[in-house]
């Protein structure tokens, strides 16, 4: 029987990225549908979960992506929502990749490290990707401070990170290096997360932070977010500190992306969220 995946995308067209993915974890055949919202999802789910029967219906699967996480995030819970007793398909959320690069940005991070009461501090944290990077290393036991251009934005995303996922996270605003260095004084780890082609960290600046252990930077376009550092930084030594660029992350979430896409068809009752696409990455 094929392996069919129902990839359920909010935006107006569908991810090419996504589908090649797909393909490449070993999917017969990708089903992706434009315009996906909490209103429409049920009858695309019903057609996943009325087709095939009993244990058939691992064949099926659903794939929530688009560039609104929010959104993506309504259209997940809708979907599993509409499952009923063992009528259900296995589903994965990943919009705007963000579960699957966050969690390969911490494997980094912790890979040979123990992380639990370290201070890190998510740069331009208020994104999809610097979000759920900020929920993963508090869920390590890190104590998580994110900034913003904006404080209210910061504390907005705050608000949510502890009524959503009841984890507390100190906002900042910071718009200059003097700004952010007293905000960084004393951090042992920073991820930048901010859009591409955004500086956030200059070279001085990490060079004059001696506690600063851990550098990982998520942008791959130039200029990179943190200055001094290269895109396939893996782990590189530099002034006695560690970094990680956005291609080293971006492999890491490639493999984490297609063994996630493959643990769906495993059984049909597979629920991927960013807990247990993290837990999936622990396999690398
Ligand atoms: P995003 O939402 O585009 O941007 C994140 C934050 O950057 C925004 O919330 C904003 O924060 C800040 N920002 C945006 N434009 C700015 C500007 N012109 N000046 C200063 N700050 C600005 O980012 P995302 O979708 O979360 O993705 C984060 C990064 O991960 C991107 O660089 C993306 O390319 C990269 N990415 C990498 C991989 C990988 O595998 N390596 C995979 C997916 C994404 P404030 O408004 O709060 O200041």
């Amino acid at each position: 029987m094929k392996k069919i995946l129902l990839q359920l995308d909010t935006d107006d067209k569908t991810s090419v990225f996504d589908q090649i993915v797909a393909y490449d974890a070993g999917v017969d055949q990708v089903i992706a549908i434009s315009g996906v919202n909490p209103k429409n999802v049920q009858a695309q789910v019903h057609g996943a979960m009325f087709t095939r029967g009993g244990k058939d219906l691992c064949n099926t699967a659903i794939f929530v992506g688009g560039s609104d996480v929010d959104l993506g995030q309504q259209v997940f819970y809708k979907a599993c929502d509409t499952f009923f007793g063992p009528v259900r398909v296995s589903v994965m959320m990943d919009a705007n990749g963000s579960n699957t690069t966050a969690a390969a940005a911490v494997r980094r991070i912790t890979k040979g490290r123990e992380i639990s009461g370290k201070k890190a501090v998510v740069l331009a944290g208020t994104g999809p990707v610097g979000v759920k990077t900020a929920i993963l290393l508090a869920k390590e036991g890190c104590e998580v401070s994110i900034t913003s251009r904006t404080i209210q934005k910061a504390k907005n995303t705050c608000d949510h990170l502890k009524k959503d996922w009841g984890i507390s996270v100190t906002p900042y605003e910071s718009n200059s290096q003097e700004e952010l260095a007293s905000i960084m004084d004393g951090v042992e780890i920073v991820v930048a997360a901010g859009g591409a082609g955004l500086t956030l960290l200059t070279e001085d600046l990490w060079k004059r932070l001696p506690k600063l252990e851990v550098l990982a930077d998520v942008n791959a376009v130039p200029p990179l977010g943190i200055e001094g550092s290269e895109v396939m930084d893996n782990g590189r030594e530099r002034e006695g500190k560690s970094f990680f660029g956005a291609i080293a992350i971006g492999n890491l979430k490639m493999k984490i992306h297609r063994r996630s896409i493959q643990t769906l068809f495993e059984s049909n009752d597979q629920v991927l969220n960013l807990e247990q696409i993290y837990t999936i990455s622990r396999e690398y």
